[in-house]
């Protein structure tokens, strides 16, 4: 069988996706058996490459995130929505009971860890954040979800094998088999 290629990426999210992701501990070496992690956080590839499988964490919060997720989804043939954040918004989209300027007034301003001086950042690199937060699935079609915040290691694996052996992974089936 051809080895795969693998991309993994972080939008909107507290990186605590990708923790469970290395939480599969040694089956990485199952993993990379059968395909290459060409794209991921820490691998210094600037742009995200074509791949057989995508996993996104995180929401979609900002025109940067927007941009990123529209390009993976051209570049993946399978799209996995990883996490809670990317499936619903979860926490990321707390945010949505408020207007984008109380949020970022509160974070930069009024909050009592910033000091009197607190002011809202104006620089070119931050983010543009939308007004809401929103799941892939309102942007981009999803090809499987991972739930679960965080999704545990043993999903994440299950998932991920079942793709590189050519297979449907099906958590309805897993979760029987584990819970009756
Ligand atoms: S689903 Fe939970 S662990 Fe994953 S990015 Fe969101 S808050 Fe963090």
């Amino acid at each position: 069988m051809k080895k795969k290629k693998i991309g993994t990426v972080w939008l909107g999210g507290c990186s605590g996706c990708h923790m469970s992701l290395l939480d599969i501990d040694e089956r990485i070496l199952e993993v990379v058996k059968l395909a290459d992690i060409v794209k991921c956080p820490i691998v210094d590839q600037k742009e995200f490459p074509q791949v057989d499988v995508a996993l996104v964490e995180g929401s979609v919060t900002s025109d940067e995130h927007l941009h990123e997720l529209l390009h993976v989804r051209k570049q993946a043939t399978c799209l996995v929505a990883l996490g809670d954040c990317a499936v619903t918004a979860n926490v990321t989209g707390m945010r949505n009971y408020l207007k984008k300027e109380e949020v970022l007034n509160y974070a930069y301003v009024e909050a009592a860890s910033n000091d009197k001086e607190g002011k809202m950042p104006q620089h070119p690199a931050l983010l543009k954040l939308h007004e809401k937060v929103v799941p892939l699935q309102e942007v981009v079609h999803v090809d499987y979800v991972i739930p679960g915040c965080p999704p545990s290691a043993d999903t994440i694996f299950y998932v991920l094998a079942e793709l590189l052996n050519d297979r449907v992974p099906n958590l309805e089936q897993e979760r029987k088999l584990k819970y009756g």
